[in-house]
């Protein structure tokens, strides 16, 4: 493995490294679970790096007006840790926030959390057997790394031609910026996904102008959101089975859409059909209607709910544009045909790396080569998690876990019992080192590329960020949930390599406290 410049200057200090056993990269939904995991298994000895300066990962981040979860609460949460007293169906926010920071607290979390502490690097040591971790904070070493980044946690704005000239504000949906007042503002919103349709209810009311700069239309359906009753909280604080029930039920009918979705997309007609009146009953001018009418197949890309959404883009002081944006101008943006459109705040609701997800081109393997290398485009792990050729390492929302129907918390749940019996088979066998075999990786792959073909979000005739540089789908995971559940339910030490013992150098590391 090449030496860095980093290392050499760090050997002298080598002896103060401190050490944990196991390092967590983000203190969001999956490296707080993780980390809930371990205490639960009486392992104390980790420590969690987080860039934010608070807990919850992209709901921390994301703090823009109207930023709901589009999963309903009952399913967006731990299920070791239902929360009966979610206000709303669909969770806004700051509640999840909340219910985060509340997890972080309850189960002795935050003492292990270095907030502030981005991870700038971090190479497999071949000959030490660990984790050579770079941070804003020192480095430190771990024997075992659990990158839990989150899959929306780096947002991507577009280089539009101009925009550098451009003399107002800019920012992004995951970016906030709250200290800039936007009433009386001209402003351009550019991106109709799911940040943008929360945000531009919100805002509409209070700017003098809006122009929204929609590529593609989104499917949008009517939303079920509505306040849960204080009889209702009190209902599930004092029979859990309620809610528990309440969690089921959601579960099962979201499981529902998995057929459409996978197997026969024509199953899904019935969707478009709602979407249609629903776009028709609140979108009176066909000119219009007809520019927001999607031409893909619902599913293709997420399915949005929203009973604002076609409400505020249709008030006066609106316009969609739907030409496309030729440049920025230090005082609007122009359209392809030509027409200047002034503007003196630009926000991009234009989504987030995720098949080129930053991490990757942080983490060296066992040949020091980055991951980003060795995806070349196309990430790919096996369950999502382990990676031939980076020992040592899980990805918690890895490659092909995301979901387009359900709750990632599902999946991360899957996760966490895996890699927390990953590390009970490496504990029973006494060993230090747990490898993916390469073909074990191949082989999962190739089983989940074969899946994609007849797949609405492969041949829905949309594009989305599901698919990556090469084509593929390496975002989403082509099945029900269950069956993840079911694949990650016992570690399969036969894909894997276990090797040398467990040993520890002498310590010649200090333990880390956060
Ligand atoms: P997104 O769904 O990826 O939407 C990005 C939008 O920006 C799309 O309309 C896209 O158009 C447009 N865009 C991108 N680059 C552009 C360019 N160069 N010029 C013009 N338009 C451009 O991003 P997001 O809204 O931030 O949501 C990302 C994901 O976060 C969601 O899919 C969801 O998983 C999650 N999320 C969930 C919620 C929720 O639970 N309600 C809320 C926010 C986010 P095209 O469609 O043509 O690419």
């Amino acid at each position: 493995m090449p030496t860095t410049l980093d290392q050499r200057e760090e050997a002298p200090t080598e002896a103060r490294t401190p050490h944990v056993r196991i390092g967590i990269l983000g203190a969001g939904f999956a490296g707080l679970g993780m980390a809930i995991k371990l205490k639960q298994a009486g392992i104390e000895d980790f420590v969690i790096c987080e860039r934010d300066t608070g807990v919850g990962g992209t709901w921390w981040a994301n703090t823009y007006p109207g930023c709901q979860c589009d999963i309903p609460s009952h399913l967006y949460s731990f299920s070791f840790a239902p929360n009966p007293d979610w206000t709303r169906t669909y969770p806004n926010q700051p509640e999840i926030k909340n219910y985060l920071a509340h997890c972080a607290e309850r189960y002795g979390i935050l003492e292990h959390i270095r907030f502030g502490c981005e991870v700038t690097g971090a190479e497999w040591d071949e000959a030490d057997r660990l984790w050579r971790v770079h941070t804003s904070q020192g480095p430190l070493t771990a024997d075992l790394l659990i990158g839990a980044p989150g899959g929306l946690s780096e947002p991507s704005s577009p280089d539009l031609p101009g925009l550098d000239s451009f003399q107002g504000t800019t920012f992004h949906t995951a970016r906030w910026n709250h200290d800039h007042e936007l009433t009386s503002r001209r402003v351009a919103v550019i991106g109709t996904g799911a940040s943008a349709i929360q945000v531009v209810p919100q805002i509409q009311p209070i700017v003098e102008h809006l122009d929204v700069f929609q590529r593609t239309p989104p499917w949008i359906v009517p939303h079920r959101d509505r306040p849960i009753t204080k009889f209702e909280r009190r209902l599930y604080r004092r029979f859990p089975a309620l809610q528990r029930l309440a969690r089921a039920g959601i579960y099962w009918s979201r499981e529902l859409l998995v057929p459409g979705l996978i197997h026969n997309n024509r199953m899904l007609r019935m969707i478009e059909r709602m979407a249609r009146r629903h776009l028709e009953e609140q979108v009176p001018d066909p000119e219009l209607r007809a520019r927001l009418t999607p031409s893909y197949r619902i599913g293709c890309k997420r399915i949005l709910p929203s009973n604002d959404w076609y409400p505020a883009i249709t008030k006066p002081n609106v316009e969609v544009v739907t030409s496309g944006i030729r440049e920025v101008t230090p005082t609007g943006v122009v359209d392809r045909d030509g027409v200047e459109h002034p503007a003196d705040t630009i926000i991009f609701g234009t989504g987030f790396y995720v098949t080129d997800i930053p991490l990757a081109k942080l983490l060296r393997g066992r040949d020091g080569r980055l991951l980003s290398e060795v995806w070349d485009g196309s990430p790919q792990a096996y369950m999502g998690s382990a990676i031939a050729g980076f020992p040592n390492l899980f990805l918690l929302v890895g490659p092909n876990t995301g979901l387009g129907h359900n709750s990632i918390v599902f999946m991360i749940e899957a996760q966490l019992n895996y890699v927390m019996d990953a590390l009970c088979a490496m504990r029973e066998r006494e060993v230090g080192e747990i490898e993916v075999r390469e073909e074990a990786q191949r082989a999962y792959n190739e089983y989940l590329q074969s899946r994609m073909g007849q797949t609405v979000w492969n041949s829905g005739g949309c594009s989305s960020w599901y698919i990556d540089a090469n084509g593929k789908n390496t975002t989403i995971w082509p099945d029900f949930t269950w069956r993840f559940w079911q694949r990650t339910r016992r570690f399969d030490s036969g894909a894997y390599r276990l090797t040398a013992p467990a040993r520890r150098p002498a310590p010649t590391t200090e333990p880390v406290t956060a």
